[in-house]
């Protein structure tokens, strides 16, 4: 008896911790695919830049762009 009791205690506590790791990562997969975008503030060029830097013709500060 007790030994049924251990193991469908130790099934469930498997699905407590399976079942929220599996959907949390996908969460953090989807917000990983939404590139961040970075333009120049001056729009002097129209070029979008995946990370952050200066723009390549006033060397200004890129902007970041919100793309939702
Ligand atoms: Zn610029």
């Amino acid at each position: 008896m007790k030994k049924i009791f251990l193991s469908t205690a130790f099934f469930a506590f498997s699905l407590v911790i399976i079942g929220p790791g599996c959907s949390g990562s996908k969460t953090e997969n989807k917000e990983q695919k939404v590139a961040e975008q970075y333009q120049c503030p001056m729009k002097c060029t129209e070029e979008v830049f995946t990370k952050p830097g200066k723009c390549p013709v006033c060397e200004m500060d890129l902007e970041k762009i919100s793309n939702s």
